[in-house]
């Protein structure tokens, strides 16, 4: 694919261009004046639920020229469809999602491929997110993090996918649904043990809420005091890099194996205290 360089502003674009506008997480005034004037602009709003987005629009005077559905499962067919009349009829289109800035999981990304695909110009009037809030008032490492979005439902699968991040140094950053906020914060237990976490609820809102603590206290909380929508921010590992440098590892599987413990036991408390992979271990104590 050859370079491709789009100036929206320094191009004067006005026409022709896919806009992902931020909506508010709460607090009605997060809004900002330029989402507000880009949305009475454009020629077609997409709204990934156009009854939650008519009710904002009508609360901060938005008045859309054609306002069209845009539901997750539905976004590839209706991105098709409409970057086609963007493209032949110079149109310019944005979308909105429920809440929150699009693309984080919400409708979004698909959009943005297909027109990157079709040459047409991209851009964004950004706001809130609920990650970012939770990242920076987290008090741990913000120049590196991971967002995962949201976790799979069952038990097992989740625990899966959280085991393989248990030696990742960067922040890690879920969404989690209110049903389900207790049964992720066991699971994120389960593998992380005592980890650092902190728990945002309602950010923005007027239960807003940051509730700080290891996984260990978290499990604890009591779950009829735990209402509305969450954003979980766990500490990177740093015992991974600090606390057991090979040294340290090697020296105790000395300790256990000379104490006649055999290697799959040693291993196995090992990467337990250690949470680092089996497979690593395993070559450290084969090297003895
Ligand atoms: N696009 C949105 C964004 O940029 O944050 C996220 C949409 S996602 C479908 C909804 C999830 O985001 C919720 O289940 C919750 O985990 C998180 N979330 C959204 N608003 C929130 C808020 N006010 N407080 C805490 N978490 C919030």
């Amino acid at each position: 694919m050859p370079i491709n360089r789009i100036k929206p502003f320094k191009d004067n674009l006005k026409k022709g261009l896919v806009y992902l506008i931020s909506t508010p997480i709460g607090n009605i005034d997060d809004i900002s004046k330029r989402a507000i004037d880009t949305l009475n602009s454009l020629d077609i709003v997409l709204a990934e639920d156009t009854r939650n987005s008519s009710i904002l629009f009508k609360r901060i005077g938005v008045n859309p020229k054609k306002l069209i559905s845009c539901f997750s499962y539905k976004e590839e067919e209706l991105a098709n469809k409409i970057l086609n009349e963007v493209k032949l009829n110079n149109l310019t289109i944005g979308l909105v999602s429920d809440a929150g800035t699009p693309g984080i999981s919400d409708p979004g990304a698909i959009l943005v491929k297909k027109a990157i695909e079709l040459n047409i110009p991209v851009s964004a009037i950004l706001g809130p997110s609920a990650f970012i809030q939770g990242l920076i008032l987290s008090g741990f490492n913000t120049a590196n993090f991971s967002f995962y979005g949201f976790l799979p439902t069952k038990e097992q699968e989740r625990e899966r996918v959280l085991s393989n991040l248990v030696n990742k140094e960067e922040t890690l950053i879920f969404y989690e649904a209110p049903h389900r906020l207790i049964k992720t914060i066991q699971s994120m237990q389960k593998v992380f043990k005592d980890r650092r976490c902190l728990i945002c609820r309602e950010l923005s809102k007027i239960y807003e809420e940051y509730i700080r603590g290891s996984l260990d206290e978290l499990v604890n909380l009591d779950p009829s005091s735990l209402i509305g929508e969450f954003v979980i921010v766990i500490e990177g590992n740093n015992s991974a890099s600090n606390q057991y440098d090979d040294e340290k590892i090697i020296q105790m599987a000395k300790l256990m194996l000379d104490e006649g413990i055999s290697k799959s036991t040693c291993c196995k408390i090992i990467v337990n205290l250690t949470n680092l992979k089996k497979n690593y271990i395993y070559d450290l104590i084969n090297k003895l």
